[in-house]
């Protein structure tokens, strides 16, 4: 028994939690000393694998200099490093607009900070607008910011009413034309009030891993250009490789105003985000005027070792073949994939990155879908870490993966679907 109330679990219907004692590369130990393959990354977060030595070298260093320090009023070499190295990638992704660096906690975080510049910009300029325009389906976080961005589903529905109205776009089908008219028709009317888009580039993650073209996401930030209104990246999950390119809005060539960062900043291994905006937005703010100081805080913002783990692991991709490992994740994926794909259980197989999605044919869709714990129980006990959402089951895999593994986890949803469809899955 234990006092514990965990995320995004029944525990009427889920008593008992695995416990995990350790971890290493793409491996998971239970008490037992079993090994679990953590096919999703633990949450999409762990790039470079579990425990990676660098940046546990880099986090025992820092932590034995500088634990934490108030971050309003002061500042600190890990946490000016990482500025200097982020603007400086930002500028080889071909976002050189971007060049201040907001710290804060986590993905949602970054998203509510990213709300408040631009808003704050408009009322700022005299011009105050309320609009925010969002993806159908879309996520972006569990606070009440987040969740009024986001798409209104089971997640939220008790909420429903507290939550800020935002316009909404339809998720983009074939070539995203019904998109890009409902945002242009949009703008035309009322784009005097709409202060942003925000979207998640190419991906929809927590919709289930819904993709969609990069010409689509080229499109709706036009938009935005032509009717002056920001454009938000949420590459809270799609960042840092997992798309393929280093940031997803590469593959549309296009540069956010403001671009929001988590997940595997740190190389997954302590919580931390970044907001980076325009010098527009942050000049907005910019004032003798101390009411126009941007108001947001928490206690931990831009700590030391959470700075640190992120520079060791920005560092990475330098010191070790993280590209090369990227592209072998995708091109062995794609070799598995035709494999499900030619099964009458398997629809909608799609592949963008490192990021393999499919759905299970079921009459039981929708993210409460009776198949998703029966497959995730049958997986753990296989020892392979999947968490299907609803019907779509996806692998999201650190990027020190090995072939074998791939192949583990692909033979391993194959039993579990054979299973499923004879009945035998409890
Ligand atoms: N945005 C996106 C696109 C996400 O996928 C997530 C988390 N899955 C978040 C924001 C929220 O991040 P966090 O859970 O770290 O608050």
């Amino acid at each position: 028994m234990t006092a514990i109330w965990h995320p995004f679990t029944q525990h009427a219907l889920m008593p008992e939690q695995v416990f995990i004692d350790r971890a290493e590369g793409a491996y998971l130990y239970d008490g037992s000393g079993r090994r679990i393959i953590d096919a999703i990354s633990s949450w999409w977060v762990n790039i470079h694998g579990h425990n990676h030595p660098k940046i546990v070298a880099a986090v025992q260093q820092q932590a034995a200099r500088l634990d934490q320090i108030i971050f309003a009023g002061f500042t600190h070499e890990p946490a000016e490093r990482l500025a200097a190295k982020l603007i400086a990638l930002a500028q080889s992704a071909h976002m050189a607009n971007l060049t201040r660096v907001f710290y804060s906690d986590s993905g949602s975080t970054s998203v509510e900070v990213a709300l408040k510049m631009a808003l704050g910009y408009w009322t700022h300029k005299g011009h105050p607008r309320k609009g925010i325009v969002a993806l159908d389906h879309a996520y972006h976080g569990d606070t009440f910011g987040t969740m009024s961005v986001g798409g209104r589903s089971v997640f939220n529905a008790p909420y429903e009413p507290m939550l800020f109205d935002v316009h909404r776009l339809p998720f983009p089908e074939g070539r995203g034309q019904k998109t890009l008219d409902a945002f242009e028709d949009l703008l035309k009317t009322r784009g005097d009030d709409i202060a942003a888009l925000i979207v998640e580039p190419l991906v929809l993650g927590a919709a289930g891993m819904l993709m969609y073209d990069a010409a689509i996401l080229k499109g709706l930030h036009e938009l935005c250009r032509r009717y002056g209104v920001f454009f938000i990246a949420d590459e809270v999950m799609t960042g840092w490789g997992r798309t393929g390119t280093r940031f997803a809005c590469e593959q549309a060539n296009i540069s956010p105003d403001i671009l929001c960062l988590s997940k595997g900043l740190t190389g997954g291994f302590l919580p931390l985000a970044v907001t980076l905006a325009s010098e527009e937005i942050y000049d907005a703010f910019y004032s003798t005027d101390r009411s126009r100081t941007f108001f947001h805080s928490s206690s931990f913002t831009g700590n030391p070792m959470a700075c640190a783990a992120a520079n060791a692991a920005l560092d990475l991709w330098q010191e070790e073949p993280v590209a090369e490992r990227i592209r072998a994740v995708h091109d062995h994926q794609a070799t598995l994939l035709p494999r499900l794909a030619a099964r009458d259980d398997v629809v909608n197989v799609r592949h963008l990155g490192t990021i393999a999605a499919f759905d299970v044919r079921s009459t039981d869709q929708g993210y409460l879908s009776a198949v998703a714990p029966k497959l995730y129980r049958y997986f753990l006990q296989q020892g392979v870490l999947l968490r299907p959402l609803g019907e779509t089951i996806y692998m999201l895999p650190p990027y020190c993966v090995t072939n074998e593994d791939l192949d583990e986890i692909v033979a391993t949803i194959e039993r579990a679907l054979d299973a499923l469809r004879d009945g035998r899955l409890e």
